[in-house]
């Protein structure tokens, strides 16, 4: 626990600064996660509703907070009402829950949408067919109350550097084709929120904004 606030400073002094850190502090008590935040540093990540919620009452106001796991649509509202963003938007029937309880609090919620980039298989993500379906369809049309901010994805976890700078590869392409095709004037849609504490450096070299940081700030998850 001592290291933390150095792993995070050493950390935060080789990332541009152009690049934001969510120190993903899942698992981690909230001791750990004020040793992080003792440095000034504020956005914080977490993968679970509870485990989110039993925290942060225990932690400053001043946290951001972003949701980066699966998240079910009937849990989204409980989060809504402080989250600063939910990376981990994998659905069009999720984005609707967002946007209705967002609605009902007069909150507009900032969103990235989960893509699907990695060769492992995995149930959660959008394609890029399944956004086009999105953006295209009426319903989106009617979503006042959330903010589409940019693309989020997770790649391959394997030491083949070439496989995992392809996936970010991929996901900056996704970006590009949505930001040129549906966000043109849209200064929002702006982030690519990729990069973990064993692909970070290879995924801030082909464009990640938003890198999401757990095992090297905080030690291995027991
Ligand atoms: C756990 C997690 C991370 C951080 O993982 P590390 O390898 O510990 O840096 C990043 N993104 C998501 C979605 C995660 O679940």
């Amino acid at each position: 626990m001592t290291d933390i606030d150095k792993n995070i400073r050493i950390l935060k002094d080789q990332v541009p600064v152009s690049v934001k850190v969510v120190a993903v502090s899942k698992t981690m008590p909230v001791e750990h996660i004020m040793a992080a935040y003792s440095t000034g540093h504020r956005i914080f990540g977490e993968n679970r509703v509870h485990e989110l919620l039993s925290k942060k009452d225990h932690l400053p106001s001043d946290i951001e907070w972003h949701m980066i796991g699966h998240l079910q649509s009937k849990k989204a509202k409980q989060i809504i009402p402080f989250v600063r963003m939910i990376q981990s938007v994998d659905s069009q029937k999720l984005l609707n829950v967002i946007n209705r309880e967002s609605e009902k609090l007069g909150l507009v919620t900032d969103c990235l949408l989960q893509f699907h980039i990695a060769r492992e298989e995995s149930k959660f993500g959008f394609t890029f067919e399944d956004a086009v379906r999105m953006f295209e369809s009426t319903d989106f049309m009617n979503f006042h109350n959330i903010r589409i901010c940019g693309v989020m994805g997770m790649a391959t976890f394997t030491d083949d550097e070439t496989a995992v700078r392809k996936e970010f590869i991929d996901l900056r392409e996704i970006f590009t084709l949505l930001k040129n095709k549906y966000f043109l004037n849209d200064p929002s849609f702006s982030e690519i929120s990729m990069g973990m504490s064993g692909d970070y450096k290879i995924a801030i070299e082909e464009g990640s904004t938003i890198i999401r940081i757990g095992s090297i700030i905080f030690g291995d998850r027991i």
